[in-house]
C-alpha cells in the first residue's frame, strides 16, 4: 500500500481569539484520516490546551507568535505547537499535574495533563533560540482511511 503524507503550517499572532481557530484548523486537516468525533475531539482538545498556553504563558507585554505544524503519517498525526517566547525553566515540574506558575488567574496547572491523557505521547522542549515546542502524536484508528485509499 502507497505510503500517505501530508503537512501543514500555520502561523498566527498569540491572542486567545486565535485558539479556536487553531483548533478547528488543526482538526480540518485531519479530515482527510476521517477520524471518529471522539478522536477529532481528543485532537481539538490536545491543540487548544497547548495554544492557550503560549497565549497565556509565552509571552509578556509583546504579541508574539504561534507556529503549529502538523504532519499525517499513514494513520498517525503529529502536532508541534511552537512559540519563541520566554520559554519554561523546568519543563519537569511545569509538566506535573497541578502546577501552575499561574494560580491567582483562574489556572489549574492542568493543561499538560490533559495533553498528555488525549494523545499517545507528549514531548515538551526548548525552542531555539528561545520558547517552547510541544509535541504530540496520536494513532487515528478511526473509520476506514486506508479502503479509501486503496480503492483510489
Ligand atoms: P491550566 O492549563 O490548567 O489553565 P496552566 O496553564 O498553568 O493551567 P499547564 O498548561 O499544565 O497549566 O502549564 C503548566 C505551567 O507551565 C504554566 O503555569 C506555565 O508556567 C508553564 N508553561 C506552559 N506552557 C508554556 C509556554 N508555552 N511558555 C511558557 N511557559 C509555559
Ligand atoms: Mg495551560
Amino acid at each position: 500500500m502507497k505510503h500517505f503524507r501530508n503537512e501543514m503550517t500555520l502561523t498566527f499572532s498569540a491572542v486567545p481569539e486565535n485558539e479556536a481557530f487553531a483548533r478547528n484548523a488543526v482538526a480540518a486537516f485531519c479530515v482527510c484520516l476521517d477520524p471518529t468525533i471522539d478522536e477529532i475531539n481528543d485532537i481539538k482538545t490536545a491543540v487548544s490546551e497547548a495554544v492557550t498556553n503560549a497565549v497565556v504563558h509565552a509571552y509578556s507585554g509583546e504579541i508574539g507568535n504561534v507556529t503549529i505544524n502538523t504532519v499525517i503519517d499513514d494513520g498517525r498525526i503529529h502536532i508541534a505547537v511552537m512559540d519563541t517566547g520566554v520559554g519554561i525553566v523546568d519543563i519537569d515540574k511545569a509538566m506535573q499535574p497541578f502546577f501552575t506558575t499561574k494560580p491567582d488567574d483562574e489556572r489549574s496547572g492542568m493543561g499538560f495533563t490533559v495533553m498528555e491523557s488525549f494523545t499517545d505521547s507528549l514531548k515538551v522542549t526548548h525552542n531555539t533560540p528561545s520558547g517552547t515546542v510541544v509535541s504530540m502524536e496520536k494513532a487515528i484508528r478511526g473509520a476506514g482511511w486506508k479502503e479509501k485509499k486503496s480503492s483510489n
